[in-house]
């Protein structure tokens, strides 16, 4: 088993702390992704686990033994970890082959095991036919299993990516992101995933864990995180979403310039403000009502109408100035300068505290 924990871990850089006491278990055989803005800390927490990075404060537990405190680390080749880089970095004069089977001679297995797991592996990595080409023979996306095949080949303990698919181009990103699960379903190892690309992160994950300036914002399914935010920042780097402000009105109802919303989910700050999230998708787009706007209804007007395909994405700006994003089904049509009612249903107004 390989649970991993990582407590009240710091790493400053002069003046500047990258991560900041930061809290993180992953379950044995569990895939975490650490989502969040350029610059959150996110590959100096990786750093940190690989051993490649000294910690500052806090420490690192696999399986229950210290690998990371204060000034002490277990070294890199001494953690049973395999770490990928956005640069797979092949060795470009060895075949497929040889590459997957580096690790294992490095580890001085016996050759028959070697061959063997070579094999295993690059027949579980369909690159077979590619054994004895060399790495500026594949494309992008084979060289990326490559990467991938040597990593795990090694059986490690703990699963490193950082960022592994940015180097590709979009439709490859998108079939890797299934093959990464693919595989994680497989083998199960203890995986942390990089990645500033949310789609990524929810394809590929358990759990998603949101950083904010060396700190996990929140962490949970990623349904929950969609679902369920805690804040204003995990509710807008997750998905679009409407934003609207101001005084709670009730336990669960919430003043924005007259627009009475009752939140069926989510807590108020304590201070009398309110935070409402609403997804674009969750809203009603219709005829205006008659007679007076009812809780959760608004009256607005449309101010740019895009067709997408599948859906049409309306700009409706509300009589108090508020501008809303509303994502409808292509059947339903509104032109630009027309009234229309707006429905935000209570079971999808989210409370959120400051
Ligand atoms: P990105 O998505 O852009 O890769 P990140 O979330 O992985 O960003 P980190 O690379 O962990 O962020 O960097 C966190 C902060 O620490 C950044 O402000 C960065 O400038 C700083 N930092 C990282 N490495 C060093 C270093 N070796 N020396 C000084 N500052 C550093």
């Amino acid at each position: 088993m390989s649970r991993l924990e990582l407590a009240g871990l710091t790493k400053r850089f002069g003046a500047q702390t990258a991560v900041d006491a930061l809290d993180l278990t992953v379950e044995s055989g569990q895939l975490i992704s650490l989502l969040g803005p350029s610059g959150c800390g996110k590959t100096t927490t990786l750093r940190l686990v690989s051993g490649f990075a000294i910690p500052d404060g806090g420490t690192i537990h696999v399986a229950g033994r210290q690998v990371s405190a204060a000034g002490t680390v277990v070294p890199p080749e001494r953690r049973e970890m395999s770490m990928i880089f956005q640069s797979y970095a092949l060795w470009p004069h060895l075949t497929v082959a040889e590459n997957v089977a580096y690790g294992l001679k490095l580890r001085r297995l016996p050759r028959a095991t070697i061959d063997e797991r070579v094999r295993a592996m690059l027949e579980t990595m369909q690159l077979g036919p590619y054994a004895a080409r060399y790495p500026a023979e594949l494309s992008g996306g084979q060289q990326q299993r490559v990467g991938l095949a040597r990593a795990l080949a090694v059986e490690p303990k703990i699963l490193l990516l950082d960022e592994p698919l940015s180097n590709l181009d979009a439709n490859l990103r998108e079939e890797m992101r299934h093959e990464i699960r693919r595989l994680h379903d497989r083998f199960h190892y203890t995986t942390i995933y990089v990645t500033h690309d949310q789609m990524e992160a929810m394809t590929t994950s358990d759990i998603v864990a949101v950083m904010r300036d060396g700190k996990i914002e929140q962490a949970g399914s990623p349904e929950d995180i969609y679902e369920r935010p805690l804040s204003e920042f995990v509710a807008r780097f997750i998905g679009s979403t409407n934003i609207l402000r101001g005084r709670r009105a009730g336990e669960h109802v919430a003043d924005c310039d007259g627009l009475r919303l009752a939140c069926e989910s989510g807590v108020f700050s304590e201070d009398g403000g309110a935070i409402v999230s609403i997804r674009p998708h969750r809203i009603v787009l219709g005829p205006p009502p008659e007679g007076e706007a009812g809780p959760n209804e608004a009256v607005g007007t449309v101010e740019r109408a895009v067709y997408l395909g599948s859906q049409r994405h309306y700009i409706v700006a509300l009589e108090a100035g508020t501008r809303l994003q509303v994502l409808a089904s292509s059947d339903v049509l509104a032109q630009p300068s027309q009234r229309v009612g707006l429905t935000l249903p209570p079971g999808h107004c989210r409370a959120l505290a400051r």
